[in-house]
């Protein structure tokens, strides 16, 4: 948080009122740099992902201009009333969309009407949400009933304004939120086309969380002399994450899951697979083995997806199981552990997945399981949040995902690092040699500038408490499981070290 209130940064009485409701002190560090700057009516790219306070960074400026500048209202004189409390209320008009919100998924553009609806709750302005996958009557009702803020997912937009039931022409606001997940999702077209309908004046902010080579395109090209506003939540959010990895082979990830779970302290646990079908799979298998989950994946009906949404919200499912973009930008405050039941190939992807707990400043635990196949994405993923990520040793289902052999001529990296020394000793490089997995000199290099990390180890905190006690020799663990101190601390927190990687 900063030190400036809301009303330093010129928002106005009733937005301010809505914000204390909401119990937002300060502003976060998005919106600090980027309110001032969009009120004054600037463009802006944002770098920044969900959990940065993005949201209300455009909404609000919006919510207060289009107040501000409704018809037949003196703008200039509305522009500058913070913390006056002006309660308006008097127009009833038909309204057409002045400002426009394009999100990719269809749970982001709900998330993003819900917080229009609440900071915009003292004021008289109408938003919708248009998204895919439900019938498009309701959507095609309340655009004619007239509204002046859309949240929309590209596809379904596109269609509305092609029947002629959206109308584009007085857009004067533009947010292109999660620009990168936008591309990968491949509606870069579909944003185009949605762009060109629009006005060309207008006030336009694109956010993205990564700057890949196509959003800085479309940035130069739908951006007017810019603003740019990064924030850097991926260390940070990274850094308040208490993050493991527990090398396992990918037939015994399922049976490690059900042993972590056994711990009631993960209570509402977040577990990402890659594909669509395996999280289908997986929330069958943890639902018949008594472990309360729903799944949300882009094959289900959106009915079905906000349904199991909810019961994780209010607690009624333990687990939620999602596909990465399923779960992009999704907001759900407590979540205590997030499991990465595959690893990302991407490695922004795991900056999102982590991102899922440790919300509003609070700390959150990430597991990750990786098997062999997987050692390339770790290294990856290493690279991108420049710091290693403990390795968990001590559970029951360790796997061959550590590193083989160093190529010759160079030194075993089992022999010359603790982790790869406890491991050796151990016998895995029999199965390491089975798994058949190989990885690169100049990986191995990049991945030997990463420092051990050497943190404490706290089983109860992380829900491996039970591994302790069936996977540990009792010289591996201090009297009544102290992390910090003992001949079996120092030992653990050797062989804790990441080892360099193959
Ligand atoms: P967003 O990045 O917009 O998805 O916001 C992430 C979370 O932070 C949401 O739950 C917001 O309600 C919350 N949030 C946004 N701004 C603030 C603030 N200034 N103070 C406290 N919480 C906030």
């Amino acid at each position: 948080m900063t030190q400036r209130s809301f009303a330093d940064l010129g928002v106005s009485g009733p937005l301010q009122r809505a914000l204390r409701s909401e119990n937002y002190t300060h502003p976060t560090p998005i919106q600090d740099q980027a309110i001032p700057q969009l009120l004054d009516g600037k463009d802006l790219l944002g770098i920044a992902q969900t959990g940065t306070g993005k949201t209300a960074a455009f909404a609000l400026p919006i919510l207060q201009y289009l107040f501000a500048s409704r018809p037949g209202e003196n703008i200039d004189a509305q522009r500058n009333d913070a913390g006056k409390g002006n309660s308006g209320g008097r127009h009833r008009r038909r309204a057409v969309p002045r400002a426009l919100i394009l999100a990719p998924t269809r749970e982001l553009a709900i998330q993003i009407g819900e917080s229009f609806r609440t900071y915009g709750r003292h004021l008289p302005l109408r938003h919708t949400v248009i998204l895919g996958g439900v019938s498009q009557h309701s959507q095609v009702r309340a655009l004619s009933g007239g509204v002046d803020i859309l949240v929309a997912t590209p596809g379904r937009l596109l269609d509305l304004v092609e029947q002629g039931h959206a109308r584009l022409g007085q857009v004067s606001h533009l947010v292109l939120d999660e620009g990168d997940l936008m591309l990968d999702m491949g509606f870069l077209r579909d944003v185009r086309k949605i762009i060109a309908a629009l006005p060309a004046k207008r006030q336009t902010m694109l956010f993205s969380a990564t700057m890949p080579s196509d959003i800085s395109r479309l940035a130069r090209e739908i951006l007017n002399d810019p603003v740019r506003v990064e924030v850097s939540p991926r260390t940070i959010t990274v850094e308040k994450v208490d993050q493991r990895v527990f090398f396992v082979d990918t037939g015994n990830k399922r049976a490690l899951l059900a042993h972590l779970l056994r711990d009631a302290g993960m209570s509402r646990v977040i577990v990402f697979t890659r594909t669509k079908r395996g999280a289908s799979r997986l929330a069958m298998q943890l639902e018949k083995s008594g472990i309360s989950t729903e799944s949300i994946h882009g094959d289900k009906a959106q009915n079905a997806r906000q349904s199991a949404l909810a019961r994780f919200r209010n607690g009624h499912a333990r687990v939620l199981v999602a596909t990465d973009v399923a779960a992009r930008g999704i907001d759900i405050s407590g979540v205590t552990h997030v499991v990465n039941y595959e690893l990302p190939n991407i490695p922004e992807s795991y900056v999102h997945r982590v991102g899922r707990t440790a919300r509003a400043g609070a700390g959150g635990v990430a597991l990750s399981f990786c098997d062999a196949s997987e050692r390339p994405f770790l290294r990856g993923i290493e690279r991108v949040t420049k710091r290693p990520i403990t390795v968990v040793e001590n559970h029951p289902h360790r796997g061959s995902a550590l590193p083989r052999q160093a190529a010759s001529g160079g030194q075993d990296p089992r022999k010359s690092s603790p982790a790869g020394r406890a491991a050796h000793k151990s016998g895995t490089s029999k199965r390491r040699a089975a798994s058949g997995f190989s990885g690169s000199n100049k990986r191995r290099t990049a991945s030997n500038g990463n420092a051990p990390k050497r943190q404490g180890w706290s089983g109860e905190r992380i829900a491996t408490g039970g591994a302790r006690s069936e996977g540990t020799s009792p010289s591996r663990t201090s009297p009544g499981g102290d992390a910090s101190g003992g001949a079996g601390a120092h030992r653990r927190r050797r062989s804790r070290r990441r080892p360099p990687a193959a």
